[in-house]
């Protein structure tokens, strides 16, 4: 049996973060890795999604907005595979990266998957590995609707080892991933659907944000289909898919994408051996600092059910190693205010209330709401022109900022300083004491009426 100060199961961006504040703090750290390192976000998430969607911003500069600004562009190709190849080599740098630092820390990354023995045991093919502190951070996985021909579809891990660009795809569900996937594939020229089963998109963001964004697919595309509940999917024999719905609709595509939520990977890893809890949807139950109902067993990232975000999982496995080996007790992940963008077309950026949560927690009379739309000058040179839309929340007399939402060119570049003043408890007059920056989308947050 190995004997170890700290060891992380997975290494994902939860699981990364913690291992390397641990070790910067001198313990013996293994990080145990079933898959890649990087986790989700680095191979199947974030980076390759950013990547795509990068590429989709060249294709709208071109097809939409270079004409106007005068450049004669012909395109003679768009190469899939050059992207994917582009995307890929960029990764396999991150994974370099990652392996320096750890090395440097000289934690030990041991390959294979983790099953705990008991609260101090894991074993990994057939070796056991013991430790006083054990964190979880094994994320989750993409989920599908249990009906006739689902297995047909790929999910957002098989987008990404996608080779070919389908030409006809339809995307199910209604969250980040529904929306980004969609609109990458819309914008590189897939002939896209987009199927939700309720009335829009994104609809527990601020109505202004979801209706936008509707608006927004009306003029531009991907095709929305609402109140679509995926009932049955037909495979034909050229290889192309049927998916039926409940409303009698029909949609034939070369591709169908399930992006309908995700769940923990939590079933596999023999959980009850060490005594941790999970509610019943396999969310591992843990307190304010992140311990499991198992002594010396943490939990932190997308396998709590909080908040799935990349930097959110970071910050949680950072501060718990802080607290564990560097006597900062004080120390306690704070999940309010957590700013997040999707990257849609545009992007949305948001932080805070929703208007509706708004009037729930303070009252119509105490809440005040600013608005703005206007189109984004780089488009609205063009004859492209594009709408964005910004809304600030005030709450009580000193109408302090609760909320605040953008959808429009440059919002998801935006929201991270506004992000800091709304943390810090900025009210509508520390706003608009602050001088704007001219010509920006951004000016329009501190020169509301
Ligand atoms: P993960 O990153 O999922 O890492 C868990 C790791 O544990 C995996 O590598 C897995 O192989 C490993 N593992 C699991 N079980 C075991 C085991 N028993 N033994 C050993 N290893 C194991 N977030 C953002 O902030 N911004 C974005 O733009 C964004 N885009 C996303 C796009 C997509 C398509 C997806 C799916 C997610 C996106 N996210 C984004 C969310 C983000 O990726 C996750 O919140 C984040 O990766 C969670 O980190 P984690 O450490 O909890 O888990
Ligand atoms: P989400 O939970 O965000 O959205 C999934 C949505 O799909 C549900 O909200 C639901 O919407 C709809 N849905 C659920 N079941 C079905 C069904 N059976 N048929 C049709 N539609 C269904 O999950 P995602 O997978 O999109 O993303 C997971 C998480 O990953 C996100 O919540 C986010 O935290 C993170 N992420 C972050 C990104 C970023 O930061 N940019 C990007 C991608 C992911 P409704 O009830 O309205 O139908």
């Amino acid at each position: 049996m190995k004997t170890f100060d700290y060891i992380c199961i997975g290494a994902g961006s939860g699981g990364i973060a913690s291992a390397n504040r641990a070790a910067m703090h001198g313990q013996k750290v293994a990080l145990i890795e079933a898959r890649h390192i990087g986790g989700t976000c680095v191979n199947v998430g974030c980076v390759p999604k950013k990547a795509m969607w990068f590429g989709a911003q060249v294709a709208e500069a071109i097809h939409k907005y270079a004409p106007d600004y005068g450049f004669d562009v012909s395109v003679n190709n768009f190469n899939w595979q050059t992207l994917v190849k582009s995307r890929d080599a960029y990764i396999e740098r991150i994974h370099g990266s990652y392996d320096r630092v750890l090395g440097n820390n000289g934690i030990e990354v041991i390959n294979g998957f983790a099953k705990f023995v008991d609260n101090r045991t894991v074993e990994v093919n057939g070796e056991l590995y013991s430790a006083p502190h054990i964190l979880i951070a094994t994320g989750g996985r993409p989920t599908r609707p249990n009906i006739p021909g689902a297995e047909y579809g790929i999910d957002s891990d098989g987008f990404f080892a996608l080779n070919e660009q389908p030409k006809r795809v339809c995307v199910v569900g209604a969250g980040y991933i529904a929306v980004e996937l969609a609109g990458v594939l819309h914008s590189l020229g897939s002939v896209t659907h987009l199927a939700v089963r309720k009335h829009a998109p994104l609809r527990n963001f601020d109505p202004m944000l979801s209706d936008t964004l509707v608006e927004l697919m009306a003029e531009d595309g991907p095709t929305l289909h609402t109140h679509s509940i995926p009932k049955s999917v037909v495979k034909h024999d050229d290889g192309s898919l049927t998916i039926e719905f409940e409303n009698g609709q029909g949609i034939t595509v070369d591709c169908l994408i399930w992006a309908i939520g995700r769940e923990p990977a939590t079933d596999t890893i023999a959980l009850d051996k060490a005594g941790v809890e999970t509610d019943e949807r396999g969310y591992i139950k843990v307190d304010e600092h992140h311990h499991t109902s198992a002594e010396g067993v943490y939990a932190v990232g997308d396998n709590i059910g909080y908040i799935e975000l990349t930097p959110v999982a970071v910050k949680a496995g950072r501060i718990l190693s802080e607290r564990l080996f560097n006597g900062q007790d004080q120390m306690k992940m704070d999940y309010s205010l957590v700013p997040t963008v999707v990257f849609s077309h545009p992007t949305i950026g948001t932080i805070g209330m929703t208007e509706p949560e708004a009037i729930a927690e303070y009252g119509e009379e105490a809440v005040k709401v600013y608005n703005s739309s206007f189109g984004a000058m780089y488009t609205a040179v063009t004859s492209h022109r594009q709408i964005t839309r910004m809304k600030l929340i005030c709450a009580g007399p000193e109408e302090k900022v609760v909320g605040l939402h953008g959808i429009g060119l440059g919002m998801d570049e935006i929201l991270q300083g506004f992000g800091v003043a709304i943390k810090m408890g900025a009210t509508k007059a520390d706003f608009d004491a602050c001088v704007a920056i001219h010509p920006t989308s951004a000016e329009e947050f501190v020169t509301l009426r």
